[in-house]
């Protein structure tokens, strides 16, 4: 019988890149001609941002690989303005990879639909959740591994799986889109517009953060001045 492994991390890799602050200010400067300097391309990302000059931030492409359960990836593939590639169970069989909350994660909801507060939670209560994703975790790899060994299609197998599934995806991005879900999906202190995400999609999106500064740090720099509004 194959061991079940569990995790509960968001993993967000960098896989490749196109261009930086550099080339949001070449793409904008064609409209007007002008030449720049340092302090001047500086200026235009931060005018580009406040008043949404979008298009140029486009000019910016990202490629990540995530690893993150089923019910995060689902969130995630909603961002239509992007590119996504996603390992298949057809394809291949499944890796017995399952989430688990970790002990810090938010347990208990008080509040209203979409505006939800989220409290620690008690300690019989942490104990209830991992129990139960451990428990069907197992059950449900035992039936999908005993299908497979029935010489079932993975495709049919695979359908008990549960959310908590592990999945990984390709998703190419440009900078626009990125800020987009950014702005959507970490209920940051500088958000003038309020947001309240999933707690485990908001992991990912910090680290697609992380990034985004290290590629564009100017254009980022101004995202976040100008309130994490998509420009
Ligand atoms: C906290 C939170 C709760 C949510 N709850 C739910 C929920 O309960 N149920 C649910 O179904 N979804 C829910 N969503 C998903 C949400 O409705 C969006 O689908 C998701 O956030 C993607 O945002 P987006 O459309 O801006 O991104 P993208 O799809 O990447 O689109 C980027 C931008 O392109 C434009 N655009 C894209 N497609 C169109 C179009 N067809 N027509 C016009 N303009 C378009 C829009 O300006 C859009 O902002 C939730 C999202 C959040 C952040």
């Amino acid at each position: 019988m194959t061991e079940v492994r569990y995790r509960s991390d968001i993993d967000v890799e960098l896989i490749d890149h196109m261009g930086g602050d550099h080339s949001i200010v070449r793409a904008a400067r064609v409209s007007s001609g002008t030449a720049g300097t340092p302090e001047k391309d500086r200026g235009l990302l931060n005018m580009l941002a406040r008043d949404r000059h979008g298009s140029p931030f486009e000019s910016v492409v990202l490629q990540f690989k995530v690893e993150c359960p089923i019910f995060v990836a689902r969130e995630w593939f909603r961002h239509r303005v992007s590119s996504f590639n996603e390992t298949s169970g057809r394809y291949k069989v499944l890796e017995p990879e399952f989430y688990e909350p970790h002990g810090g994660r938010p347990m208990r909801q008080i509040g209203q639909p979409g505006k939800y507060a989220f409290e620690e939670g008690a300690y019989e209560q942490k104990v209830q959740v991992k129990a139960a994703h451990k428990r069907l975790a197992t059950w449900a790899w035992d039936e999908y591994t005993e299908m497979l060994d029935a010489g079932i299609a993975r495709e049919v197998a695979r359908n008990v799986l549960p959310l908590s599934l592990y999945t990984s995806f390709f998703w190419t991005v440009n900078l626009r889109s990125a800020m987009n879900f950014l702005s959507l999906r970490w209920a940051h202190e500088e958000s003038t517009v309020p947001t309240f995400p999933l707690y485990e999609i908001q992991q990912g999106a910090m680290k697609v953060e992380e990034h985004a500064q290290a590629i564009a740090p100017i254009a980022m720099e101004m995202f976040n001045k100008h309130g994490r509004v998509s420009p």
